[in-house]
């Protein structure tokens, strides 16, 4: 059961990201504007029964065994959400993301890439997929190098995998924008349309350089309790 409190504050949050969104889009000069991805990790399902109520479809959750708790049924409810898998994805679960989302966002490697197909092929099912790209090519941080790209995407073409775009999470300690922009590059020169970057902090940011969906959470639902 949603409260009316609830109900009214992540209504009201969402109206502010959305009318930034819009704001931020068109003083960049641009004709389309980002998409919102709310980003639904760790949050109680009260929020994220508010903002289905206010209107919101569109969802960004980083583990698969969390998505299927929360989606599943759901899903059932509202026939029209589009699920996006934003967190690093093992190869054991291709079957069941494939089976879940929407969109998977962060394919990176060629072994997910084999296994992803294999479980395409199993299901009949073709989930959009973006490449994440370590921008700052952090050790711990997922994504393929971008010099490692190219070889990826001809990979993935090769195993007929619908990719659509590009997908980054730039270092927590550098300004943003520099990894923005590169990603923008790297999407712009192979021809991929959408550009996955921007969180509640640098949204704006993300959207100046071309972002055509920003993945938002705290700024839409609150601070998440525990886990980031
Ligand atoms: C958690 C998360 C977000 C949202 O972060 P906020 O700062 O709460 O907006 C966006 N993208 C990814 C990949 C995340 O894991």
């Amino acid at each position: 059961m949603t409260s009316d409190t609830d109900f009214a504050r992540i209504a009201q949050q969402r109206d502010a990201v959305l009318s930034h969104i819009s704001k931020t889009s068109l003083l960049a000069g641009r004709e389309d504007k980002a998409t919102l991805v709310a980003v639904s990790k760790v949050q109680p399902d009260v929020r994220i029964d508010a903002s289905l109520e206010a209107g919101q479809r569109i969802f960004g959750e980083n583990r698969v065994q969390e998505a299927q708790n929360r989606w599943t049924e759901r899903r059932v409810l509202y026939p029209d959400l589009k699920l996006h898998l934003i967190g690093p994805l093992q190869t054991n679960k291709a079957e069941a993301a494939v089976a879940l989302f929407d969109v998977i966002e962060t394919l990176d490697r060629p072994k997910l890439a084999k296994a992803l197909a294999k479980a395409m092929r199993s299901q009949g099912r073709r989930p959009d997929m973006l490449i994440q790209v370590n921008t700052g090519a952090e050790p711990q941080k997922a994504g393929v190098l971008p010099d490692d790209l190219d070889d990826l995407l001809g990979l993935c073409v090769r195993l007929d995998l619908p990719i659509i775009g590009l997908m980054c999470i730039p270092p927590i300690k550098e300004p943003a924008g520099p990894h923005f922009a590169l990603l923008a590059k790297l999407a712009r020169a192979r021809n991929l349309a959408v550009l996955s970057m921007g969180m509640s902090a640098d949204y704006d940011v993300a959207i100046r350089f071309g972002a055509t969906h920003v993945r938002i959470g705290s700024a839409l639902f609150g601070a998440r309790l525990s886990r980031t």
